[in-house]
């Protein structure tokens, strides 16, 4: 037996709807903040300050911070839990997801005192950890070759970190305190591997907006809170460099796990939604005498939808137990993220088409969900890196990029 199926087989998934109480709170939460109040900040490109304040003041987006650090020390499958039912209630995790993820980078790799300095207030929502700058301009998906570059810089006061360069759709920068920045620290033409020589830094924006950090939002088709960011001379204390200098590319990895993980129970969250309001819609809509949903035309494609929605589920579940089993699950996550995000993606157009006309009309929110949904085939990583990643290392065969 392969040696990796063989190391999965004491692993158990839980089926059914696990952590109830979360699920119950977190429905109940939502329920304060329906359709309109999503329209309106889509409208106004706004952020949702009292969706992640009504999310932080009940623990939420604290749940992978362990106790001992003002969290509540739940596994993954907690916050994929959260994240699931929030999609699945119409609203959005867009806004704070971030900092469940980015969060694990500190906890696996800082040292206890960056811990101890900066867990607790991101657990209390006093310090928001919500921007993680990797994707530059010219750079895109070949993350190795960002050109953001941090030199070590001797000082009797203590030695610190000169960062210049751009950074692209670093989301939610202008409402995070803390920003997590891959940098290089060593030139790509001095080190033997390019994953080498990259390093990850803890900006505190609140000091370098204004001081090296420039901030400009994106106009996109999603109000995702995206920007652009320009790095000029900017200082970052040494003590802001997480783990070792130059390993900042294996720690981007290990949260890269997480990252395809959240984003996938937010897929499948959004995928219920639309096969729930497809399926409303197409029993109440009717059209030549009938409802619409008498027509398997129409009925078949939402029926699809959701049999791809419970499929993906069971390879977020795995993904999930593996993650946190402390097995390797980068092969199971990214399997997790496209299986879900195209489920959304196949649910979503079944919604719109099974609306009609009415699927276009904002007061549905079906367009606002399916323009949210498609932005998940490119981020947080695009559908071809994925299917390149399996050819390549499941399947054995060369490697295409
Ligand atoms: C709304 C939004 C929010 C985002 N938030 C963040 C954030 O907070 N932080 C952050 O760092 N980034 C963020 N991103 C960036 C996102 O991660 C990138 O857009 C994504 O990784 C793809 O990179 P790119 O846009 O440069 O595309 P490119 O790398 O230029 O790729 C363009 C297309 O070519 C394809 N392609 C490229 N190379 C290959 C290949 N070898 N084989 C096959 N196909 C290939 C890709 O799949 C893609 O479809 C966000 C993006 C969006 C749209």
């Amino acid at each position: 037996m392969n040696q990796a199926i063989a190391d999965q087989l004491d692993i158990s998934v839980p089926l059914g709807e696990d952590y109830p109480e979360i699920r119950e709170s977190v429905r109940r939460i939502c329920q304060d903040f329906p359709g309109e109040y999503w329209r309106d900040l889509d409208e106004r490109n706004a952020y949702p300050d009292a969706f992640v304040k009504a999310l932080t003041e009940a623990g939420y987006l604290a749940v992978l911070i362990p106790e001992e650090y003002g969290g509540s020390g739940l596994p993954l499958r907690a916050a994929s839990v959260i994240l699931e039912e929030i999609h699945a209630a119409g609203c959005s995790a867009g806004a704070c997801h971030a900092q469940m993820y980015t969060m694990g980078t500190l906890l696996r790799h800082g040292s206890e005192e960056q811990k101890r300095r900066f867990l607790p207030g991101i657990a209390s929502g006093e310090l928001r950890l919500q921007a993680f700058g990797i994707t530059e301009p010219t750079t895109g998906s070949d993350t190795t070759q960002i050109k953001t570059r941090a030199e070590l810089v001797k000082d009797p006061k203590g030695d610190y970190y000169v960062v210049n360069g751009q950074k692209v759709w670093t989301s939610r920068a202008l409402y995070s305190d803390l920003m997590m920045l891959l940098v290089r620290t060593t030139p790509a033409d001095q080190v033997t591997k390019k994953t080498e020589g990259l390093s990850v830094l803890l900006v505190d924006m609140r000091e370098a907006r204004g001081n090296g950090l420039e901030i400009r939002p994106i106009k996109a088709m999603v109000n995702h809170n995206t920007t652009e960011i320009f790095i000029d001379n900017l200082k970052v204390p040494v003590e802001n460099r997480i783990g070792e200098a130059g390993k900042g590319f294996r720690y981007i990895l290990d949260g890269m796990n997480a990252e395809r993980i959240i984003a996938a129970s937010e897929a499948l969250g959004d995928a219920r939604w639309f096969v729930k309001k497809a399926a409303t819609y197409a029993t109440e809509r009717v059209v030549f005498g009938r409802p619409i949903g008498k027509n398997q035309g129409v009925q078949f494609p939402i029926a699809r939808a959701h049999i791809e929605t419970v499929a993906a589920e069971m390879m977020v579940r795995k993904a999930t137990a593996l993650f946190a089993a402390g097995r390797p699950c980068g092969e199971d996550a990214n399997m997790a993220k496209l299986l879900a995000t195209e489920a959304a993606w196949h649910a979503a157009e079944a919604c719109l088409q099974t609306h009609g006309g009415f699927g276009f009309a904002s007061e549905y929110d079906v367009e606002r969900k399916w323009r949210e949904v498609r932005v998940m085939q490119v981020a947080p990583v695009s559908t071809n890196l994925i299917l390149a990643h399996v050819a390549e290392h499941t399947l054995s065969m060369p490697r295409s990029y």
